[in-house]
């Protein structure tokens, strides 16, 4: 790093922060009293902000509405008991940013503007890093087209920006999820390895149905033959299968979590067995009639571990092993959080202090 960007801010004098009540918070209701801005133009970026969080002015024209031309991040930051500021491994967030960026064709986001976006926008508002036990500060970067033109092509204008909203303690209810066999959401040499706003709407749909049949969620299965277990919801997903860690391979069609990365981590630190390959729709029914699999979950930012509890395939349901057994999720729940809240040793690097 040469010197540092020169970031123009404007403090919000309305501050919000006193009427929250950080015991109830809704998901991505709430958001903090300010947020970052740059703008990309003529090749370059400028204009570095910190404003009061407010709505945007954005020409009507703009690729971003039309064409899905925007991609997100989704991180979070946690509040040590000294009260340091400490965000769970954002190189990776910025690392996948510039991998859908440059699937999108869009400029990509030099480390120095990440980090000090992140660490101003997060030092400013550090009073909205709720302290009680498992809260947290959700962290949203995103970036999109700010072209007024509404031809397809790659645009030359955009901006980035990041927002941020205080999550409460999270318990996520175990989900009943449903193999899905008809709806796709992604294909090989699509951009399903991608954030990109164009990959979530289409998927809501299916979700939908989904949820109207009784299920809280779907199990994705690979676009060509529906044969393959990909991703639950936004979730990778994850069973211990004959008491081995089994997931599916990462590819074009699976997003690269985080928080699969860090289970998979924490499981070969500690000799369990890990297999990342393709995983059949029939071996995944088959173990479940057999009894074979002992858990399966969800692994993303939101939840960090959603347990599975049944999982539906043409119109017949199989009952997993209760919640409450379920050894490796539990003790890789708790290993997380102990590493996100700065209580034990972060031996793998995977805390930024802010
Ligand atoms: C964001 C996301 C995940 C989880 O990624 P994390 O980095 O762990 O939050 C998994 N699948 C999809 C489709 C996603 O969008």
């Amino acid at each position: 790093m040469v010197e540092t960007l020169n970031i123009t801010i404007n403090k919000n004098p309305n501050s919000k922060l006193d009427q929250i009540d950080f015991d109830n918070i809704q998901f991505g209701k709430i958001y903090t009293d300010h947020l970052f801005v740059a703008e990309f133009k003529n090749g370059e970026w400028d204009n570095f902000q910190i404003n009061p969080y407010d709505d945007l002015r954005i020409s009507p024209a703009s690729p971003s509405i039309h064409y899905g031309i925007s991609i997100f991040e989704g991180l979070k930051a946690y509040k040590n008991d000294k009260g340091e500021v400490l965000v769970f491994r954002p190189d990776k967030n910025l690392e996948r940013m510039n991998i859908s960026a440059e699937r999108m064709c869009m400029p990509l986001i030099p480390e120095q503007l990440y980090y000090e976006a992140l660490d101003t926008l997060l030092g400013i508002d550090s009073d909205w890093v709720p302290s009680q036990v498992g809260s947290s500060l959700y962290v949203r970067p995103f970036l999109f087209s700010d072209d007024d033109f509404i031809g397809i092509r790659p645009s030359q204008d955009f901006r980035f920006m990041i927002i941020t909203c205080p999550v409460g303690a999270y318990y996520s209810k175990p989900v009943k999820v449903n193999i899905e066999d008809h709806f796709v959401r992604a294909i090989e040499g699509g951009s399903g390895f991608c954030k990109t706003g164009c990959n979530y709407g289409p998927a809501i749909y299916p979700a939908k149905l989904a949820q109207e049949k009784g299920y809280d969620q779907l199990i994705w299965t690979d676009g060509k033959d529906h044969k393959y277990i990909e991703e639950s919801g936004t979730m990778n997903i994850m069973f211990i299968m004959d008491g081995k860690l089994v997931t599916p391979a990462l590819g074009d069609t699976i997003l690269n979590g985080i928080t699969r990365d860090s289970v998979l981590t924490l499981a070969r630190d500690w000799g369990v067995e890990v297999e990342e390959r393709k995983i059949e729709v029939d071996e995944v029914v088959t173990a479940a009639k057999e009894g074979r699999i002992q858990e399966a979950f969800g692994a993303g930012t939101a939840a960090t571990i959603a347990q599975i509890e049944l999982i539906g395939h043409n119109g017949t349901d199989y009952k997993l092993p209760a919640v409450e057994d379920r050894e490796f999720s539990h003790k890789v729940l708790k290993e997380l959080d102990d590493i996100k809240y700065g209580r034990i040793e972060d031996k793998f690097g995977w805390i930024h202090k802010v």
